[in-house]
């Protein structure tokens, strides 16, 4: 089920009447989400993404523009009758009711048409349980359960009704790191095996990253950017977006064009054809430092660690915003242990951003 926003908006009223102000939590969205496909919302927290769920579900009333699933507007349609499922990042099952329970729930409330025989609602209820692997455990309670098998409950839940299109709310942040990473796993083998059309909000970028087809990174209502996760990370189109993806993250240095010349202070360590004189904030990638004895941009070196496949370098330089300049340099690659690191840069992995309005500048790559 293709899904389009349009123009979708939502204001809340002012929390306090004194202070007046307004939160637009959504501002303006218009996009399509394709059939099938899995799409990451990926922000900071507070710039809306969960608001955006609720009004796609219909737990919620948009202020302004309008949802269609397929060619139907359901912008005035109830949640019920939206043939959504949602998962919540706490796995709110009824404590009182085995697993087979809580995933029979929502089909015992079926009416009229949509109404089931006892026999079709446990083999509804039974494939969903496989589908998730937790048809061994139908007949336990929910504190019988680890966090990560309560969480396959609630999906289960979420499948049951066979829904459109699937929601997931922020569905492992209550998950240890190794949990998390192999629920992901199967929230993206269960997308692949049913087809649904799926959104899954997070605000962790790797996350998001590693199981979209496509990602919309938000940022405080506004969608900042819209593409397939690689395609994002390598052509982020502002500051923020560049900031935003990657681990380690984007190193921020303040630099210069002059004549065609990118400046790191007094250095020029790129040719960047086409830019115009202007002061600059660069953004250069962990990958993009390659060590060269001749290297432009000496900095001063702090540390190195090991990472096994690739080392870490962690240096230092005045004309940076952080601290640490994080590189990450393949471990053949040998870095002295001096006291100072130089490098030439990689032109792809260097992206330069305007000091006015952090858009992006790009520039001619050889
Ligand atoms: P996220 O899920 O990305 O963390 P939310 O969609 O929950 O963000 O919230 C977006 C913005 O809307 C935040 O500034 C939040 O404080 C505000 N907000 C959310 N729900 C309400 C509400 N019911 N009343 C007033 N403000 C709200
Ligand atoms: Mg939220």
């Amino acid at each position: 089920m293709k899904i389009v926003l349009q123009n979708l908006t939502k204001v809340f009223p002012s929390r306090n009447k004194k202070a007046g102000e307004e939160v637009i939590a959504v501002n303006d969205f218009t996009f399509e989400i394709p059939d099938g496909k899995l799409i990451g919302l990926l922000g900071p927290s507070g710039c809306g993404k969960s608001t955006t769920l609720y009004m796609i579900s219909g737990l919620q009333k948009p202020t302004g523009g309008k949802i269609f699933f397929g060619d139907d507007d359901v912008t005035e349609l109830s949640a019920e009758n939206r043939g959504v499922g949602l998962v919540f990042q706490n796995y709110a099952l009824y404590p009182h009711m085995t697993v087979k329970q809580n995933i029979l729930f929502p089909l015992q409330n079926l009416r009229g048409a949509d109404k089931l025989s006892k026999e079709e609602m446990l083999e509804r209820a039974l494939y969903a349980a496989r589908l998730v692997q937790i048809d061994n455990l139908m007949d336990r309670k929910p504190s019988e359960l680890s966090g990560g098998q309560q969480q396959r409950v609630a999906i289960a839940r979420a499948l049951v009704k066979m829904p459109k299109v699937l929601l997931l709310d922020e569905p492992l942040s209550n998950l240890d790191a190794r949990l998390r990473l192999q629920t992901r796993e199967e929230i993206r083998r269960i997308q692949k095996e049913t087809g649904i059309t799926t959104i899954f909000v997070t605000h962790d970028q790797e996350e998001a990253m590693s199981i979209s087809d496509l990602i919309v990174v938000m940022k405080l209502g506004v969608v900042q950017q819209i593409g397939q996760p690689q395609e994002v990370y390598d052509d982020p189109q502002n500051l923020f977006v560049a900031k935003f993806l990657g681990t380690p993250p984007i190193n921020v240095f303040d630099g210069k064009v002059e004549g065609g010349r990118l400046y790191i202070g007094d250095a020029a360590v790129l040719d960047v054809p086409g830019v115009a004189d202007q002061e600059v904030t660069v953004g250069i990638r962990p990958e993009g430092f390659v060590p060269d004895e001749n290297g432009p941009l000496v900095c001063r070196l702090n540390s190195v660690e090991v990472m096994g496949r690739d080392v870490s370098v962690v240096s230092s330089h005045p004309a940076a915003q952080t601290p640490a300049i994080r590189s990450i340099i393949n471990a053949d690659c040998k870095v002295n242990s001096g006291e100072t690191v130089s490098y030439t840069l990689k032109p792809h992995k260097v992206l330069l951003f305007s000091k006015t309005d952090e858009s992006r500048i790009y520039f001619e790559v050889k």
